[in-house]
Parts: structure tokens; sequence; C-alpha cells
């Protein structure tokens, strides 16, 4: 069993008009992979035509998860929504924001009023809250940004760094005390890429007892990313592993593109689609991690986020 803490997938399904992709394709594909629950994240940067972040996707976001739901989608803002989400056989989402952008301290409020308990202040680009992963001068955080933050920390949101700089990731540290997760990230000592986490940031994200989702995206697995595969990214988790010697700290933030025409082939070659999330858990096997451990990373600390921080 697996709980991904890092998809996509909901921008595909709520900006698809006929409501019937879950229940007709992606519920069996998950189910086979043993999914049993996952961040869902609406990425908010250039995707869209109209280009206006949260701003833009806000009756969208609405309207997919008041009136369109599958009921087979359980939305679970507490630990308690979670397990009846497993009794009634639903799949447990927590909703999530990939980049604030457009937003204020007011949407933050609606934002969790609708469900929300995770937010990013950045996808990859600078936006008005902080520096993103692709900006290499010192950008902090703005005014705005620890405004947020400070916002999603009154409402116990998950506050994602995966997407920051490495300036902004130190200055959110600096602004708040709360555990912090990075939700789809790998190790920079293995592989050198922005995206990724240096020791000392792992070690911060440890000693908040927070949490890194180990990702499947080939350019964040090896500098040579034709080489990717599944038993180099397990060079991420034991490294990770041995610096921390904190075997709760790890989760999968697996973000599988496969449903964005252009990300088709951004993920390791091994891994088709999400029907395959045992070949998660046969590499981890693999790397000699014992059940105790494998299943900690595969579900149960990303679960014990509801008892650490939600
Ligand atoms: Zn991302």
């Amino acid at each position: 069993m697996i709980f991904d803490f890092h998809s996509d997938i909901l921008v595909k399904l709520a900006n698809d008009p006929s409501d019937e992709l879950w229940d007709n394709h992606y519920k069996t594909m998950f189910q086979k992979g043993a999914s049993k629950g996952g961040i869902w994240a609406f990425w908010m940067n250039g995707y869209f035509p109209e280009n206006q972040g949260v701003y833009g996707q806000f009756d969208i976001m609405k309207d997919y998860i008041t009136n369109r739901l599958p009921s087979s989608i359980r939305i679970v803002k507490n630990k308690n929504d979670y397990e009846s989400a497993f009794l009634q056989n639903q799949y447990p989402v927590i909703l999530g924001i990939e980049g604030l952008w457009g937003a204020d301290k007011y949407t933050i409020k609606e934002l969790n009023y609708m469900g929300f308990r995770h937010a990013m202040l950045t996808w990859a680009d600078t936006n008005e809250f902080a520096g993103g992963n692709n900006d290499t001068s010192f950008t902090k955080l703005s005014y705005k940004g620890k405004e947020a933050l400070k916002e999603m920390a009154k409402y116990k949101m998950i506050i994602d760094t995966s997407h920051l700089n490495d300036y902004s990731f130190w200055d959110l540290c600096e602004t708040i005390d709360s555990p912090i997760v990075a939700s789809h990230s790998n190790a920079r000592a293995i592989c050198n890429h922005p995206r990724n986490l240096s020791d000392a940031q792992i070690k911060e994200i440890s000693r908040r007892k927070g949490l890194i989702g180990i990702n499947i995206i080939n350019s964040f697995i090896d500098n040579d990313k034709s080489k990717a595969n599944l038993k180099l990214l397990m060079n991420h988790v034991d490294h990770i592993l041995n610096l921390t010697g904190d075997s709760d700290i790890l989760c999968l933030g697996l973000d599988w593109l496969g449903f964005f025409d252009d990300f088709k082939y951004a993920c390791v070659k091994e891994f088709k689609d999400m029907s395959e999330g045992f070949l998660i858990i046969e590499s981890l096997s693999a790397l000699g991690l014992s059940s105790g451990e494998i299943e900690k990373i595969a579900y149960k600390n990303a679960f014990n986020i509801f008892l650490n921080i939600v």
C-alpha cells in the first residue's frame, strides 16, 4: 500500500469536461497500484491560457470540489475523515495548492474553509510571495509571503517547501517554527538539481519532524537524466536515511505526470503509471530496508502528518 504525498492529477480531473475520468479510468489504475490516498495539489503556473494562478482557477476548483467530485473520492481534513474514507471504500485526498500565486490571506482562509490543508508559496518561478527554484538570485520571502505563511500556520495547513529557492527556504525557517515538508524533492548530494534538497535542508526538515517525499522525475534522480531508474532513486532514500538516522522523515511524493501530454516521459521508464506502485515497494525492499521501514516510507509516515502537523 502506498500514500502519494504529491500528485497534480486534480488539475486534470477538475478541468476535464466529461467528469468521468476518475471513475472510468484512474480509479482502477490507482487501486491496482495499491494507492491508498494522496495529496492532490492544484498546480498554478502557466498551464492555463488565462494565466491567473489561484485567482483564475478558483471557480473551477470550487465547482469541482463542491459539485462535481465523484463519490468514490473523499476530501479528508483530519484523521477521522481519513479513517472513515477507508471504511467507506473511498479514495482519501488531502487538497493542496502548488503555488499560491494570485492569492492573499483572505483567499487562504477561504481555501482552508473549502478543505485545503496544504500549500506551497511558489511553483518554479518567483512570485509575489517568495523565490521559486528557478530563481538563482537572493530572493527571500516578501512581506506578503510571510503574512501568507503565518495564515497557513494559523490553520495548521501543511507548509511545503519543495519549490522554494534556497534563500526563501531558510527565510521561511526563520519566519515560522512549525514542522515543514518537501513533498516531492530528492537529495542534492546525489543529483545536483535546485529542486533537490541540500544536506543542511534535509537535516532541518528532520529536526522539525517534517517529511520529504521521494520523487520519480528523471531529472531529479541523476545528473544524466537518461540514466535515471528506480535503483538510482534508491540512492536518494539511502542517503537521506544515513544522513538523518531518521526513518520517520521519508515518504513518497511520486509526482507521476503521465496524464499531461507534455510530461509523459518525465518520470522513470519502469514506472509506467500509478498501477505500478508495487515497483516502489520492491525497490525499497531491494535496498535492504526492513518491512517496518518500508511501511513507514510507503504510507505510515505520510498518514502521521495528521498527528504531527494538521
Ligand atoms: Zn512540483
